[in-house]
């Protein structure tokens, strides 16, 4: 099979890194953090100065460093297919290096990484891709994909979204789900 992966919130921790390197910024700078995200150019500023060390540091969820294991050793085809978008962080790597490095750090291959790829976009790369089951956390791109007819479960490990069908809330969930539909 071929498995197309969200990283962000998927995969990793992401919105918790972010939350706290938030923290730090709003101390330097003594300001809200909500006022600091809801102003564009002050967001900009504090993913343009963090942005690097957030996909660094950021952690990976419960069970899916195993999973993904298992899933490769038995002949899966896995992809990241993730919106981060390309570009020279402050400490003058890439994105795709950061990217690339956390995955070796935590022990996941792949067979590809695919970036800046959200919503209509995502749907188009799945497509381009064969990729017979996605597994994301965001909605939009749930549905973007659902719609052009290829399989995605939202991981929906906080249980913000009431979906009936097609979500899965943990690692060892989304392994079975794949077993029982290969
Ligand atoms: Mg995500």
């Amino acid at each position: 099979m071929r498995i197309g992966i969200d990283l962000d919130d998927t995969i990793c921790r992401t919105t918790e890194m972010v939350h706290n390197y938030l923290e730090i910024y709003s101390e330097k700078t003594h300001l809200n953090p909500l006022d600091i995200m809801n102003d564009e150019d002050l967001k900009e500023e504090f993913f343009d100065e963090y942005i690097g060390k957030i996909y660094e540091e950021v952690e990976i969820k419960r069970d899916a460093k195993k999973v993904l294991k298992r899933l490769k050793s038995k002949g899966n085809e896995i992809y990241i297919i993730t919106a981060r978008r390309d570009a020279i962080t402050k400490d003058g790597k890439t994105i795709l290096e950061i990217t690339e490095e956390w995955l070796q750090k935590n022990d996941i291959i792949v067979n590809g990484i695919v970036l800046s790829s959200y919503g209509d976009k995502k749907a188009i790369i799945c497509k381009k891709y064969l990729i017979n089951i996605m597994i994301d956390d965001d909605p939009y791109n749930y549905k973007k994909i659902s719609t052009i007819g290829i399989k995605c479960l939202l991981f929906d490990d906080r249980e913000k979204y009431n979906l009936k069908e097609d979500y899965v809330t943990n690692w060892i969930d989304i392994e079975k789900y794949i077993e029982r539909n290969r």
